[in-house]
């Protein structure tokens, strides 16, 4: 299936962007996903419980009720992550109702995912990360589209467990800037809201058939 998503690989004309749809895992990138399994992934509610959302066309979607989840490893330090999602058509939903999930960086922060196609977008909408920032351009495909999020996170610095220096992140969606080293902090719903060194990817269950696919995780050695 990754074969097959690398080989469709294209371009979009908008703005001159790359879309990254289908970008193969990079030389030492952690494949979290390659299309047919979750055994990367367990679920939040028990640390020994598997992933139970639902697998099928090299990609896997949010089973609604069943809880988010997570990696079982955790991973320290500075990444780059490529991630794609698609969000389900809701007509009938508006605001955080339609299409909602979210990738939790370190488990900790959340880079929302939600259907805000076509929107003036707002701090809790599609690319913004919960409550503190919105993305700098509505970057946001159609829902039922596959859509990218490229991701350059550099972890917080801590002292004596204290944060001296913010979490940062540069994320490109469907290739376009839409957050440029902006300082984040914690965000509800995750493992935790307190900052650390080392954390796992989170992918939120908020009750909407919210599908993902390709995801890597390439570790930055400083
Ligand atoms: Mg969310």
């Amino acid at each position: 299936m990754l074969a097959t998503l690398v080989m469709t690989c294209c371009l979009v004309g908008q703005a001159g962007a790359q879309d990254t749809l289908g970008q193969a895992p990079p030389n030492g990138a952690i494949v979290l996903f390659d299309g047919t399994s979750l055994d990367a992934w367990r679920s939040q509610s028990g640390k020994d419980s598997p992933a139970p959302w639902t697998v099928a066309d090299g990609a896997f979607t949010v089973k609604p009720g069943s809880g988010s989840i997570l990696t079982r490893a955790e991973y320290p330090g500075d990444f780059r992550m490529h991630i794609e999602f698609k969000v389900p058509h809701m007509p009938d939903a508006t605001g955080q109702a339609r299409g909602n999930s979210g990738v939790y960086l370190q488990g900790r922060y959340e880079l929302q995912v939600l259907d805000s196609y076509g929107l003036d977008s707002k701090n809790n909408d599609c690319g913004g990360i919960y409550q503190q920032h919105k993305p700098l351009v509505n970057a946001c495909k159609k829902p039922e589209e596959w859509q990218t999020y490229d991701i350059d996170f550099k972890a917080p610095v801590l002292q004596d467990g204290k944060e001296v220096e913010p979490a940062v992140v540069t994320i490109h969606q469907n290739g376009q800037l839409i957050h440029d080293k902006a300082p984040i902090r914690t965000t509800p719903g995750g493992v935790s809201t307190k900052p650390a060194t080392a954390g796992p990817i989170l992918l939120q269950d908020h009750g909407n058939l919210v599908s993902f696919r390709n995801i890597w995780l390439l570790p930055i050695t400083k």
